[in-house]
């Protein structure tokens, strides 16, 4: 069982963060661990709080679980700002992994910052340029881009494309924020374009949902060829959301069903 590690916020709900992508992991047969960047309070109605772990620390627990497993992916999650940013590019320099799935979480559903604003260019600079892969959905490639949001897939792949120049191996662009029937996504890298297409399904319970497809990949990604992940973490993440009416967890934003 390849061992994946998530570095991550937690979320005491257990929808996001963290414990989605423990779940996810579980789910999909990976050996999960955790390091934690920043402690959220939080339900399925929103962030109420946010306290971030000091960046010594976030590398304390890296180094300790590195000293003494082989991990062969990582997924980056919530950061919190530039110190924890810094940090993370300073363990994976010291003590890289095979695959690195990036997603750049800034803003939780509810609004509530998970990113400052400040961290955005330590992001592009520092930790673009190690992923094999990141998952940016169009508000989050506008922030990294620095440009308006896309909203059309002409635009979509353009900013896909542009944010490859980065650094990353692969970019997937998610369009769930696309206002069409379908929610496409693309997979670019510098030989290929794929775009995966997904019905856009009926549900208000989608807390988490970033979360497990980029854990998803973590996961799957030691295992298969690079397309073959980004299909299976699509098809386990349209899964959880077909389910997640069946949950009734929380009044607001409920969770996926893993
Ligand atoms: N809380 C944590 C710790 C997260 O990492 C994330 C997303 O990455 C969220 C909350 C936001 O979840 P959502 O926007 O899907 O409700």
């Amino acid at each position: 069982m390849p061992i994946a590690l998530t570095i991550a916020g937690s979320d005491p709900s257990g929808g996001a963060g963290i414990q989605a992508d423990l779940k996810t992991f579980s789910a999909l047969r990976a050996y999960g661990m955790s390091v934690i960047t920043a402690l959220t309070a939080q339900s399925t109605q929103g962030v109420d709080g946010v306290l971030a772990v000091p960046a010594d620390f976030v590398k304390q627990q890296y180094y300790s679980i590195m000293r003494d497993s082989p991990i062969e992916s990582i997924k980056i999650g919530m950061l919190m700002n530039k110190e924890i940013v810094y940090a993370v590019s300073h363990m994976l320099n010291q003590y890289p992994v095979p695959y690195t799935v990036l997603d750049t979480v800034m803003i939780a559903k509810g609004g509530q910052a998970l990113l400052r604003d400040e961290a955005i260019e330590a992001i592009r600079q520092y930790l673009i340029p190690l992923s094999t892969i990141i998952t940016p959905n169009l508000p989050e490639a506008a922030a990294l881009l620095n440009c308006d949001e896309a909203t059309n897939e002409k635009q979509m792949l353009a900013q896909g494309k542009a944010l490859l120049q980065f650094g990353c191996q692969a970019v997937l662009m998610k369009g769930g924020h696309l206002a069409c029937d379908q929610s496409p996504d693309y997979l670019i890298t510098e030989h290929q374009v794929s775009r995966f297409n997904a019905p856009r399904i009926k549900t208000k319970n989608t807390h988490g949902t970033g979360c497990t497809l980029s854990a998803a990949l973590t996961a799957l990604l030691p295992t298969m060829p690079l397309i073959e992940a980004v299909e299976q973490a699509k098809h386990y993440l349209n899964g959880a959301i077909e389910h997640a009416d069946t949950l009734h967890i929380g009044k607001g934003i409920g969770p996926t069903h893993h």
